[in-house]
């Protein structure tokens, strides 16, 4: 009957459900362990400029090696990770193992571009994300321009005042700042010259339909702002040709995406640069 048929249904979502808060349960807790246990690994994609066809930047992006279930996304264990406040220990170690990676390509002469690092919420709550940025700098004797920290629009509009304290303490020692997936946080424009930001990156929701008229439309807007605030602009998701040609029409040359080079772990990444650089 249909009444059972209803109830039915009703058990699969919850099974569904329960399958769903098991699997979070259980990478929460591994999670807890994963930094002890080593178990993390930094992949770098190139930012890419598409008329001088240099490599100018590279971001850094982590990926989690679980011992049962692989290599986990970073849109998976992010969240939980900024759930349970874990994400501040593994940033701050993440913000040493780049410096450190960083300054060892430029003293091997494989690479001379800033390698910049995602940043949550969280890292600007306690206060301390100068002290961190500054201790991982000395540690790893990187210069301060050759590491950027990523943050989204969101991060900056929820503590608007001391998010740009911390970043404009950051920008003097000469840190440099650019806003992820722009576009998409609808965040109130009148702010944005208010937040120290050197570049700005278009999300790659712009980049996937930049076919239609309004998304090129707003592509082109985002390019405009940029340039007119005397910032940077980085295109994300770039996959194809047809995008490239869009891009560097309306006047955007740095990309970054899968046509260029996926995000790579170090022992690619030195062959990359053989590869891809001019000589
Ligand atoms: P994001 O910072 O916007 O990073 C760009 C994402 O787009 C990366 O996914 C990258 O692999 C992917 N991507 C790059 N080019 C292309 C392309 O051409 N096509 C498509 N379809 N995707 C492309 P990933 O590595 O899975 O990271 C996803 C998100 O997770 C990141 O978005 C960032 O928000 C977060 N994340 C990654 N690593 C970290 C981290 O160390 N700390 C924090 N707080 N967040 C991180
Ligand atoms: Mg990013
Ligand atoms: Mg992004
Ligand atoms: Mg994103």
């Amino acid at each position: 009957t249909s009444k059972d048929s209803g109830k039915n249904k009703f058990s699969v979502f919850d099974q569904e459900m329960n399958r769903h808060q098991l699997r979070r349960m259980s990478l929460e807790k591994d999670l807890r362990k994963a930094l002890a246990l080593s178990e993390f690994m930094v992949v770098y994609q190139p930012k890419w400029d598409s008329l001088m066809n240099v490599t100018v930047g590279l971001e850094a992006l982590l990926r989690w090696r679980h011992p049962e279930h692989g290599i986990i996304s970073p849109v998976e264990f992010i969240p939980i990770a900024e759930e349970t406040g874990l994400i501040v220990p593994i940033t701050n170690w993440m913000l040493y193992v780049v410096c450190s990676q960083n300054m060892r390509w430029h003293n091997e002469g494989v690479a001379n571009v800033a390698v910049s690092i995602n940043m949550s919420a969280r890292m600007f709550e306690g206060g301390s994300l100068y002290e961190v940025v500054e201790e991982a700098l000395t540690r790893s004797g990187l210069a301060p321009h050759f590491l950027e920290l990523e943050i989204t629009e969101s991060i900056a509009m929820n503590n608007m005042e001391e998010t740009v304290a911390q970043l404009t303490k950051l920008r003097k020692i000469g840190v440099r700042v650019s806003l992820d997936d722009f576009g998409t946080g609808f965040s109130s424009l009148g702010n944005l010259d208010e937040i120290p930001v050197n570049t700005l990156k278009i999300d790659q929701v712009f980049i996937r339909k930049s076919k239609m008229h309004s998304k090129k439309a707003i592509i082109s807007n985002i390019i405009a702002i940029a340039s007119n605030l005397n910032m940077e602009v980085v295109a994300e998701g770039v996959e194809t040709t047809e995008q490239i040609e869009l891009l560097q029409s309306l006047g955007c040359r740095v990309m970054q995406g899968y046509y260029y080079g996926r995000p790579m772990p170090v022992h690619e990444l030195g062959q990359w640069f053989i590869e891809n650089t001019a000589s």
